[in-house]
């Protein structure tokens, strides 16, 4: 039987659930108009006015947002309440560029804290667990969002941050954590140094995981589950509509539900701008419909993905999203194909290969080259130097299939690839130095 952290609200009919997107967004585009002067002029700019807006039907006519305007508005240009109301900022980690400030007002707190805390309870936890929080604590999002949310439930909740490995695995031991919430790489990470330590899963008592922060694929879930023998569940967010708990997964893992009460969502073709219809993949906008302190209308995640609305067997009617595959700027253009760092990723673990891997590309002489860096395991670097080329060569080969270009695979030798104990970094780009 499926628990809801908020059943009325997470199993609303779709209508009711429309309904009450419509009410909060006529008065947060009045709320928005009037305190942020930076949208107001671009509203100004677009002829739109507040009274425009009657209904989640005329969100189309709004303008967008964009991560260059939260730059130029940088530090105070978006915000949304008086300062005196805010009690928090975050951070974006900068992963790509220069980094974004957040405002929150205590509500803002509170909504999100809610929002996380729908995430834990669909992959089951209660009062009774003990849920250790191991992504990075600070300006991130993703330690204090884990945090509030586990308060919420009511969870022994335990603020490791993130790193210090070891000392994860024995605090995991000796206070039988049960849920863990961290990026999927460090949770790889975890059950990579579990093994190192000579124990087993039968040594620790995690039932679940709760992964996100950064794109990781279906394989990887299933490597993360069977190392630290739990269920994975994603979960979804970025600092500009408030962090982790934007979007969670339910036990189906089919997608994530986003938390519709307060964020809207829409799919845009990323060239044109124009709105696609349900199914269609293309970027995600989100419109903040409660947040004060950084109310952002139509932002553009930049992060490419499908919404759906089919029945989901948990109950929960939020329209879910499926896993996105990496944002549009983490999407490699290579000899003029497009590559995503997550296609490389599924074709390594597939192939029975770890997701400690370093994709590196160049140009040389006007020509783009692919390096994939790949590391083995102990028992894998055992084999000779003949057997190393020709697993070199048929994971290339492997690649071409999935690619439609050939990299040039490097197995390297068991630690040479630096382990990630946040988001993990897979992509260096040396054209760039070059432009
Ligand atoms: P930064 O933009 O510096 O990485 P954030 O920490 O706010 O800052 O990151 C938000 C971004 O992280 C999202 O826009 C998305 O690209 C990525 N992300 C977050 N959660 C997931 C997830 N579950 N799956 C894939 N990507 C994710
Ligand atoms: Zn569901």
């Amino acid at each position: 039987m499926a628990n809801y952290y908020q059943p009325e609200i997470e199993t609303a009919s779709v209508e009711e659930i429309k309904a009450l997107q419509s009410e909060k967004l006529v008065k947060q585009v009045k709320r928005v108009y009037e305190n942020v002067k930076y949208y107001r002029d671009l509203m100004d700019e677009k002829g739109v006015t507040p009274d425009d807006i009657k209904g989640i039907e005329d969100l189309h006519k709004l303008p967008f947002l964009t991560k260059a305007d939260l730059r130029n508005a940088y530090p105070y240009g978006l915000l949304g309440a008086d300062l005196k109301d805010c009690v928090r900022i975050h951070s974006t980690s900068g992963t790509t560029g220069k980094r974004v400030i957040a405002f929150y007002t205590q509500k803002d707190i509170d909504l999100w804290d809610d929002c996380c805390a729908r995430a834990i309870v669909a992959a089951g936890g209660t009062n009774e667990d003990i849920c250790q929080i191991a992504y990075g604590y600070g300006l991130f999002t993703g330690g204090l969002g884990l945090h509030g949310g586990a308060h919420k439930v009511g969870c022994l909740t335990l603020p490791m941050s993130s790193g210090n490995t070891e000392r994860q695995i024995e605090f995991m031991q000796d206070l039988n954590s049960t849920i863990i919430c961290c990026t999927p790489s460090y949770a790889a990470y975890i059950g990579e140094t579990l093994k190192e330590m000579g124990l087993s899963p039968d040594d620790i008592n995690l039932k679940a995981g709760i992964f996100g922060a950064e794109p990781w694929t279906e394989e990887m879930r299933r490597d993360i589950e069977k190392s630290l023998g739990i269920k994975a569940y994603d979960i979804y967010g970025l600092t500009e509509s408030t962090g982790p708990g934007v979007a969670f997964e339910c036990e189906e893992q089919t997608g994530m539900h986003i938390n519709e009460d307060h964020f809207l969502a829409e799919i845009i073709d990323p060239e044109t701008g124009e709105v696609l219809p349900e199914g269609s993949k293309g970027e995600l906008v989100f419109t903040n419909l409660d947040k004060e302190g950084f109310p952002l209308l139509r932002y553009r995640t930049r992060d490419i993905c499908v919404l759906s609305r089919k029945p989901c067997s948990c109950g929960r009617t939020f329209i879910k999203m499926a896993k996105p595959m990496g944002r549009s700027d983490d999407m490699l253009i290579i000899r003029g194909v497009n590559v995503f760092p997550s296609q490389i990723e599924t074709v390594l673990i597939k192939e029975g290969y770890s997701p400690n891997y370093l994709i590196e590309v160049d140009r040389v002489k006007n020509n783009d080259t692919l390096d994939v860096y790949v590391e083995l395991s102990p028992e894998q670097f055992s084999d000779t130097v003949k057997d190393l080329h020709a697993n070199e060569k048929s994971l290339a080969d492997a690649m071409i299939q999935m690619l439609g270009i050939k990299p040039k695979v490097h197995l390297v030798a068991p630690k040479t690839i630096k382990r990630s104990e946040g988001k993990a970094v897979r992509v260096i780009d040396k054209r760039k130095l070059h432009d």
